[in-house]
């Protein structure tokens, strides 16, 4: 295995193989903390789209056809891979996403946890029942892969979404053809490197490029059983329209606008410690990041004074200093579409409570900020921003927070802090979304689901019910002899 980049002979794989597209078919990696091209990766032609999927579909019978249990150990050296690389893959993050160095060696662990857990989840996959349903006949349902399942990841999470995908994926028997963001395809090349020698030649392929070219020559091929995507809900509406023309199967995990509901009797230090981890994560380029802290009236002045000193205390910098909390956006057209969301923010009204600008730098920063004085009805309240920016709105009562919380279009996370666990599970039921965290924001674990209601997408990711959605059920009935 190679150590840097420029050692590999190539950036798309397939078949164990290692290629590159023609010269002029390529895409710059940036660094967001210096705006300096890192390396070049292809662009994959259709060609190449469909050499990957072949591969993945010649290996897909072999793979299907191997027990669970070599399938988990295949997963498991993979796992142990990937954790005695934990030095390269924080390096590549740190470079290619502006993920603080403090932080990615938490996700390397984490996609080695995922990739275990799965691992042994795909050898407890059980149908429902066996048994005699009709006179003289025996049914056994078989629990069976899906076949070839095209994977497309998003830009924010790009190590740990790739395997966050791929573990359900193959643990189920699926082969696969991933497609990683056209900005941060560094640590999704760098897991197919640590995947060689491991999985059998054909089981996992990477294609790197566009995701109106590739992609969509992806999500549109005859040869592809699943498509499971993580991206922004427009891109979910048109992958799901694409896929219609042949029926695929589809997963979709999307965008999120999560709510904080922070009611009386909660503690405003506790609320600003957890808001500020949860909304400023990853500079809040977050899909559950808690970007709208809806306040009841009594609580507010102590909640916005809490917060302002938390996450004014955030250490923004570079992201290869382990002091740094918070690093720069991951590239220059986000950085572009945040502040457009600000200025208008504050053009309709908003008030800068903290930050709102962009440092001097040739890095892609904003500060940390909250906003107050927002309408419900605001683009700022409505939209996902997906940078480090607040909202704080004032609700009259527990349940109208509540109200405020459901009344946008996502819904995949969201939080209530509250002392009172009648009023706590009563909101928990109330709130339409995916996962709710009381008490806390943002925190999450392999065994558990995660996935959306409403236009945050649909089908779950990590857990049994993920691993469920990588398979199809089929009914076996057996005339029994007289
Ligand atoms: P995008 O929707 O822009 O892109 C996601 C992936 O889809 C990229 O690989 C992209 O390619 C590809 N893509 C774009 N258009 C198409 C197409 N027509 N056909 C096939 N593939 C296509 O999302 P971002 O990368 O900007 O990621 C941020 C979004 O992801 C946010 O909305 C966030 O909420 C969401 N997200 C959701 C999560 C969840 O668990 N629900 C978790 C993390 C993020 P390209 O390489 O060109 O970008």
């Amino acid at each position: 295995m190679s150590l840097s980049l420029s050692e590999r002979s190539g950036d798309i794989f397939i078949n164990g193989q290692w290629a590159v597209e023609d010269a002029n078919q390529t895409l710059n990696i940036v660094n967001p903390f210096t705006g300096e091209i890192l390396t070049r990766v292809s662009e994959s032609s259709q060609l190449t789209v469909d050499r990957a999927v072949k591969a993945a579909q010649d290996a897909k019978w072999e793979w299907a056809r191997m027990t669970p249990k070599a399938r988990a150990a295949c997963l498991i050296e993979w796992a142990d891979r990937i954790e005695a690389d934990v030095d390269n893959l924080v390096a590549l993050e740190t470079l290619n996403a502006g993920h603080p160095i403090s932080t990615v060696a938490g996700e390397v662990a984490s996609a080695a946890d995922r990739l275990r857990f799965f691992a042994g989840a795909g050898r407890l996959l059980e149908g429902r029942s066996a048994g005699e349903y009709a006179p003289g006949y025996t049914s056994i349902i078989r629990r069976e892969p899906i076949g070839v399942a095209g994977l497309i990841t998003p830009w924010n999470y790009p190590l740990l979404t790739a395997i966050t995908k791929a573990s359900p994926a193959l643990a189920a028997g699926n082969t696969v053809v991933l497609k990683p963001s056209e900005q941060t395809p560094l640590t999704t090349l760098r897991l197919a490197e640590l995947s060689e020698g491991v999985l059998p030649p054909g089981v996992f392929n990477v294609i790197t490029g566009l995701g109106e070219t590739t992609g969509a020559a992806l999500v549109t091929h005859p040869g592809i059983d699943i498509i499971s995507l993580t991206g922004g809900t427009q891109t979910g509406r048109r992958v799901a329209e694409l896929a219609a023309a042949s029926l695929k199967h589809v997963h979709l995990e999307l965008g999120g606008k999560a709510p904080a509901v922070i009611l009386a009797d909660a503690d405003p230090l506790a609320v600003a410690e957890a808001i500020k981890w949860g909304g400023f994560w990853n500079a809040g380029q977050d899909c559950s990041a808690a970007t709208r802290i809806i306040v009841v009236e009594s609580a507010y002045q102590g909640v916005l004074d809490a917060l302002k000193d938390s996450i004014g205390s955030l250490v923004v910098g570079n992201p290869s200093d382990h002091a740094t909390e918070m690093g720069p956006l991951t590239f220059a057209g986000h950085h572009r579409n945040v502040q457009g969301f600000i200025e208008r923010a504050v053009e309709s009204g908003a008030q800068v409570e903290l930050g709102g600008g962009t440092p001097e730098s040739d890095g892609y920063f904003i500060e940390p900020t909250i906003l107050t004085g927002v309408q419900q009805d605001s683009e700022i309240v409505q939209s996902e921003v997906f940078g480090p920016v607040i909202t704080i709105q004032q609700a009259s009562s527990d349940w109208e927070a509540i109200d405020l919380a459901n009344a946008v279009e996502f819904g995949l996370g969201a939080s209530v802090f509250t002392e009172n666990v009648g009023i706590a599970m009563e909101a928990a039921r109330r709130l339409q979304f995916g996962t709710v965290w009381i008490n806390d924001h943002g925190a999450v674990t392999a065994e558990m689901p995660w996935g959306g209601f409403k236009q945050s997408g649909y089908g779950k990711e990590r857990s049994v019910y993920s691993l469920e959605d990588y398979t199809q059920i089929k009914h076996v009935m057996v005339r029994l002899a007289k």
